[in-house]
């Protein structure tokens, strides 16, 4: 990943209430009814005719129109020939700041639960924000500083050590849960270079606190060990590569000889990369599929965060012109462009950018496996990686996620009933009556094409109604805000190749 540097976050702050898009005031126990609208949810599949009607946060009543009458004086959205979804969880994103707009970017884009993976100020400010009514914006699982071992890989890359912990030892390991429990971490993250022994000093103290932990599996520890062990979920498709290999043992013992120094980042991925690549190459199917059948049955989700691996497999085809980006600051777009020019692209020789390619198309066909072996997917993109944008991109990780193999209701499930099974939320991620209203009525069937996500009509978020004349208000007040000239930036801190 390219990491813009996190010290620029604090600073951009509460900036979004001076530029008008604060929220109006509580529009009281209004009710909305939306008739004749195919609902489709991975609970129910498609259902045609419904009438849902929407009170306060939540969802008064949802069925056949013959069922549930419409009370006098509701407002009503004609729903025929539109299809209402659950609101869509990014369940892998890094508040930033890149231009102090993703709540209103990923709400205006239909997401409406987004998880951080890295703790940090910024994300509760934002939370903050929300709660009081202030911006609107999705609700946040905030978790914990990543967890690393010592040397870290982000030794001296987060300044401040806002976004990581490095710990030499298990009772460093131990300290650090209870300190970021104490903070209020709603998970732990763990990351890379932690040893076996610290892990599962972590491992042992979430338990202890019943708290979650979840992220990266340790260069030094099996993912089945992991999963045994109760990691909730993986991130991303990278370790996973060593315990489905044929040839694991010789490629663990490379991986564990890979020499790494502090803040190292750069040198360990490059080093790493051949090694990843070796072991993608001797993926052995029905190793594969005994390993995630136990994943499964722990009930150890997956976020494949296919965006991100695309980005970083297969730089060349960025699309430094994606008409989505006028809504992003000119240094936002100029700092992804001189990351791809200055760390991405140089030095790629033609033999690198075949297996890359290669790589990324195992990792599609590894996802299919994955489904297919009944793990529970996540979807998430790792926001805060070069060129990926709030919400948008969630629909990018969609649409590869069909491309991977799974049926647009499966993918859908993986942004909505799996994000709320995993956050232990019944009255989530789908449309019956009680559960949270949070929904997006589209102009088109995601189930024809999973890419009609992005044909959003209107939004509800947690009640509060994002009719088409306030959302293209509000985005075309988010476009002309990106191109007001801003105070130059810090020069950014960035390394390459992260999933983090
Ligand atoms: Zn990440």
């Amino acid at each position: 990943m390219q990491r813009r540097t996190l010290l620029t976050g604090t600073a951009l702050g509460v900036a979004g209430a001076a530029l008008g898009l604060t929220r109006p005031a509580e529009a009281g126990a209004e009710l909305v009814a939306v008739l004749g609208v195919t609902v489709i949810d991975a609970s129910g599949g498609a259902r045609r005719g419904q009438t849902v009607l929407v009170q306060g946060q939540r969802i008064l009543d949802a069925g056949p129109a013959r069922r549930v009458a419409v009370p006098q004086g509701a407002t009503i959205i004609d729903g025929v020939g539109k299809f209402l979804i659950p609101g869509l969880a990014d369940m892998h994103t890094h508040a930033v700041g890149i231009d102090d707009t993703d709540p209103e970017l990923y709400v205006l884009n239909g997401v409406t639960t987004t998880r951080q993976m890295s703790g940090g100020p910024l994300a509760r400010s934002w939370q903050q924000q929300i709660a009081a009514g202030a911006r609107l914006g999705p609700q946040w699982s905030i978790g914990s500083r990543i967890i690393d071992g010592s040397p870290s890989l982000w030794d001296g890359l987060d300044g401040d050590g806002s976004v990581h912990l490095a710990v030499a030892n298990p009772a460093e390991a131990r300290a650090a849960v209870r300190q970021e429990h104490a903070a209020g971490a709603e998970f732990i993250k763990t990351y890379t270079r932690l040893t076996r022994d610290s892990f599962l000093a972590v491992a042992a103290e979430c338990r202890r606190l019943g708290l979650p932990f979840l992220g990266h599996v340790p260069d030094f520890v099996q993912l089945t060990e992991a999963s045994d062990r109760g990691l909730r979920t993986v991130e991303h498709l990278f370790e996973v590569w060593y315990d489905t290999s044929s040839e694991e043992d010789r490629l663990r013992a490379a991986v564990a000889a890979v020499p790494v120094g502090s803040g190292e980042y750069n040198g360990w991925f490059n080093r790493m990369h051949p090694i990843e690549y070796a072991a993608a190459r001797t993926y052995d199917r029905r190793k594969a599929d005994k390993v995630f059948r136990r994943v499964a049955r722990n009930g150890t989700y997956f976020t494949p965060t296919l965006v991100l691996h695309e980005t970083n497999d297969q730089p060349e085809r960025i699309d430094r012109h994606d008409p989505r980006h006028r809504y992003f600051s000119a240094d936002m777009i100029g700092y992804w462009d001189w990351a791809l020019d200055n760390l991405y692209l140089p030095g790629r020789t033609p033999a690198q950018v075949v297996q890359s390619k290669e790589l990324f198309r195992r990792r599609l066909a590894l996802t299919a496996d994955l489904a297919a072996a009944g793990v529970p997917l996540l979807a998430g993109t790792d926001l805060g990686t070069t060129y990926l944008m709030p919400g948008f991109s969630l629909h990018d990780e969609l649409h590869q996620l069909v491309r991977a193999g799974l049926e647009p209701l499966q993918a859908l499930g993986a942004a909505t009933l799996n994000p709320a099974r995993y956050l232990g939320r019944r009255d989530a991620g789908v449309i019956t009556r009680g559960a949270v209203a949070d929904l997006v009525l589209l102009d088109a069937d995601p189930l024809h094409d999973i890419r009609n996500t992005t044909r959003i009509n209107s939004v509800f978020v947690r009640g509060e109604l994002i009719n088409p004349a306030r959302r293209h208000r509000m985005l075309a007040e988010l476009e002309a805000r990106a191109q007001q000239p801003k105070p130059p930036a810090a020069a950014p801190v960035v390394f390459r190749g992260c999933p983090c």
